[in-house]
């Protein structure tokens, strides 16, 4: 098997807030390869775009991130913020969610381009830089009449192509796009993901795809890891999980999808927790059906069945038929206040 591109191990963001450190991310782990598309999946707020960013190291100012990302044989959380630099571009890229926030409104296409260009491969010459913008753009569906253009003369697929091809222009061995067709129609949204498949097919970039919506995850992904409150809960192979989700988390995110098939519409009971003082043991269980007292007293463990692996108390073994008596609603509250 490919030896992975990209392997992140027990990473943990913090970031200061008013009332005290948020604990974004807590310890999450996964590995890509080549060719592979993993769908980070979970409700806003779980953390799933503050770990992009802090793959990317592009956490805030008075955000810290500790853990280990190796990329491409590197450990970058160990690297200078100039080695981060030139890592950025050739090696990794983030398609940002809206990318009218991210297109200087003063600036043409061509200087974007070039601006990118110029950064990571100064050497090019202007003509070089040219038709290497023309050619990403092309694959983009972007004719070269538009190199001239700004960005505010695009529709919002179209510039949500344009980031694309800004950040294939190097041709990145990892992509981290975050929530990309978030604000686009169903149409503009099938584009966006034909031309993902296409990327994948062309030159086999390994892609972390971050997306509340689980349709996306089904046609576009290899694999899916879903966040909750920080922590990936679960993660497997799309079909798998799927198919036979093991995490109540998991299961609850699936019941609450819009299908054709759909009866009625289902949602998740309460709120995600506050990320200063999150729940003891496992986050979910002020909101999980099958809540026992271990899930409220210790971190659950994490369970691998095959190629599929969670975070749950239900899934481990040894557990008396006492321990396994799933709490009352009351019950949680005041477990929770003790
Ligand atoms: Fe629910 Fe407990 Fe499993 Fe958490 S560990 S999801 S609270 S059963």
């Amino acid at each position: 098997m490919t030896a992975p591109v990209v392997d992140v191990h027990d990473v943990r963001v913090w970031y200061a807030g008013p009332n005290g450190p948020v604990q974004a991310v807590d310890g999450v782990t996964f590995a890509l390869r080549p060719g592979e598309v993993l769908g980070l999946v979970g409700e806003s707020g779980c953390g799933k775009s503050t770990l992009g960013r802090g793959l990317m190291g592009l956490v805030p100012r008075g955000a810290a991130i500790d853990g280990d990302v190796e990329f491409d044989g590197r450990h970058l959380l160990g690297l200078s913020k100039k080695e981060r630099e030139k890592i950025r571009g050739p090696g990794m890229a983030l398609i940002f969610q809206e990318p009218m926030t991210r297109l200087d409104p003063l600036m043409k296409i061509s200087d974007h381009f070039t601006e990118v260009l110029h950064v990571h491969e100064p050497k090019l010459s202007k003509s070089e830089m040219r038709d290497r913008a023309l050619d990403a753009l092309r694959s983009l569906g972007i004719p070269p009449t538009r190199y001239d253009n700004y960005p505010h003369e695009f529709s919002g697929g179209m510039r949500q192509r344009i980031m694309i091809a800004l950040a294939l222009a190097l041709r990145p061995k990892f992509i981290i796009a975050d929530e990309p067709t978030t604000a686009l129609d169903v149409l503009v949204e099938a584009q966006i993901l034909n031309i993902l498949a296409d990327i994948r097919q062309t030159y086999a970039p390994a892609i972390l795809l971050i997306t509340h919506n689980l349709g996306i995850v089904a046609e576009a992904c290899d694999r899916v890891a879903v966040m909750y409150a920080g922590r990936i809960v679960e993660q497997g192979p799309v079909r798998d999980v799927f198919a036979k989700p093991r995490h109540p988390y998991t299961q609850a995110l699936l019941r609450s999808t819009i299908s054709l098939k759909t009866q009625e519409l289902n949602s998740i009971a309460g709120a995600p927790p506050d990320l200063v003082r999150p729940p003891t043991g496992c986050r979910f269980h002020p909101r999980c059906a099958h809540a026992m007292q271990v899930c409220v007293d210790k971190l659950p463990p994490l369970i691998v069945e095959g190629v599929q692996q969670a975070e749950c108390w239900l899934l481990a073994s040894g557990l008396s038929e006492a321990q396994r008596r799933p709490l009352q609603r009351e019950e949680v509250s005041v477990a929770d206040e003790a």
